[in-house]
């Protein structure tokens, strides 16, 4: 694994950028990380146990988690997609 997830993206969510809710930053690393949930198990309900994708700020380290659909990622170098909403 190494340092992978270290790159810094751009995120969108549902077609807005992201921005860190803590300091503003626009750029993210990121990492699947695992739902799990003990109670879940204990009863077998395997769809509980899902992933969600952690967007961890690239200026602070907040951890930014999604167990929705999955926020999009996008090279710095070549900006948002002209159709998202950066305000
Ligand atoms: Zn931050």
């Amino acid at each position: 694994m190494g340092r992978m997830g270290a790159k810094l993206r751009l995120v969108t969510v549902r077609g807005r950028a992201l921005r860190c809710v803590v300091c503003g930053h626009r750029e993210f690393s990121s990492r699947e990380v695992k739902l799990n949930s003990t109670g879940a198990e204990f009863l077998g309900l395997g769809w509980a146990n899902r992933s969600a994708l952690a967007v961890i700020c690239g200026s602070c380290g907040y951890v930014h988690e999604f167990a929705g659909p999955r926020p999009d990622l996008w090279r710095p170098e070549q900006g948002y997609p002209a159709e998202v909403e950066v305000d």
